[in-house]
């Protein structure tokens, strides 16, 4: 070895040391830059997915040890349909290595200062007069647009957008460098005259009508909604032992975000109930409980509320057990890592008009800690003495009190009721 080589050899031994645990350790000596297209096409019923994405190695390693980089990893939604990958030239390759987690296999080796450019491709699907779809971003790098026809009315779950306004189109711009750390929803309707599907609950003591209004293209959704409805009704009706407490038949409509003021549905008593259009059943078994709920005249929103909700979890378990058990666990789960930040005693809880994303914590903490509350009560006096305090509550013509809903538990049952103050006060 001449002495030239070996200060060579020496001088790559001393950089490597010096440099390369601070390279791997820092990743952003690799930039990738996103440019991520989404446009809403209800005739096709799809929502098209283009991302341009310009992979950049700035990594000064791979200067020195002559290395490149030939391959991108990037998560796709499990939603994401006809999936397609190419560059200027041809098409490229890519694998799924576990849910969602896909890697692009470049055409080209991309060498220190170089950058390579590809496309990824795909579908998500949407119905004709309805769209519910996720932004899937990470990172400060990437611009989003969102193309949606004219007459489809859209709201998006961050608000720092500029929107275009064209003649057949809304685009919706996010310009690069503002950060995306959690998926986006996008809820975007087109709200035409509804169609009415019609259907029977028979009940204790008369029988029910029920009205479903949903727009054209949702058959399914009302199919869906109906059937729910013909089913949960009974078991609600069995299991608070109250016969369904109101005069009315039922009405229920597919609506808008700002038909919903945010919320996945609301129950307007005689109004009927409105359905937000991409709710699950389980909000509406929540809805329908709430005709028991307000009959309790219950003084405080966490009773109503948390009530509605235990009751949707003892009707989804005679349903669909596995799913009833995985909402009590989620909903226990998000109860205690919110507790820290967001924790307040329920009779301070209220719950504002709309929603928007500031209020949105608090609200849904107090709905999983009056769960959690009225589960631990179902749980600790049993579903026979629940009956017996819920004739109490049905009858009460004044306002329900805390003090007064804990003497009426109380009373029909020998537990300790002193845990409840804990969650109330
Ligand atoms: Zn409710």
């Amino acid at each position: 070895m001449d002495d030239n080589l070996k200060t060579i050899c020496f001088l790559i031994a001393l950089i490597g040391i010096l440099f390369t645990p601070c390279a791997v350790a820092d990743n952003s000596v690799l930039t990738t830059n996103i440019n991520a297209q989404y446009n809403v096409d209800p005739d096709e019923e799809t929502v098209h997915v283009v991302k341009e994405i310009l992979f950049t190695n700035s990594n000064s390693d791979t200067k020195f040890m002559r290395g490149y980089y030939s391959n991108y990893n990037y998560y796709l939604p499990s939603s994401a349909k006809n999936i397609v990958a190419y560059d200027t030239e041809r098409e490229v390759v890519f694998r799924e290595n576990a849910a969602g987690y896909h890697t692009f296999y470049f055409n080209h080796k991309v060498w220190y200062e170089n950058n390579y450019k590809f496309y990824i491709a795909y579908d998500l699907e949407i119905s004709r007069n309805t769209a519910t779809f996720y932004l899937n971003e990470q990172g400060k790098n990437t611009a989003v647009t969102i193309e949606v026809p004219s007459d489809f009315d859209t709201h998006i779950g961050r608000d720092d957008y500029v929107l275009d306004t064209k003649k057949y189109s809304n685009v919706y711009s996010f310009e690069k460098g503002k950060e995306w750390t959690r998926s986006c929803v996008v809820n975007s309707v087109r709200p035409t005259e509804r169609l009415t599907l019609q259907g029977t609950a028979e009940l204790r003591e008369r029988d029910v009508g029920i009205e479903v209004n949903y727009w054209e293209g949702e058959e399914e959704w009302a199919q869906r909604t109906l059937d729910t409805t013909l089913k949960s009704l009974p078991i609600l009706e069995k299991t608070w032992n109250v016969p369904f407490p109101e005069k009315y038949n039922i009405s229920i409509t597919q609506a808008s975000i700002d038909e919903t003021q945010g919320y996945g549905g609301f129950n307007s008593g005689r109004k009927g109930i409105w359905m937000l259009h991409s709710s699950s059943e389980e909000i509406l078994i929540h809805e329908l409980a709430h005709y028991w709920t307000r009959d309790c005249n219950f003084e405080q929103i966490w009773l109503d509320e948390g009530y509605a909700d235990l009751y949707t979890y003892i009707t989804l378990n005679e349903l669909d057990p596995e799913k009833a058990d995985a909402r009590k666990d989620r909903f226990i789960q998000k109860y205690n890592n919110m507790k820290g930040d967001y924790d307040l005693p329920l009779d301070q809880w209220i719950t504002p008009e709309s929603i928007d994303s500031i209020s949105e914590n608090e609200v849904n903490f107090g709905y999983k800690k009056a769960f959690v509350l009225t589960y631990e009560i179902y749980q600790t006096i049993g579903l026979e003495q629940m009956q017996s305090s819920n004739m109490d509550l049905v009858q009460s013509i004044d306002p329900v009190t805390n003090e007064e809903y804990i003497d009426i538990v109380s009373s029909s049952t020998s537990e300790n009721m002193t845990f409840a103050k804990d969650f109330i006060y």
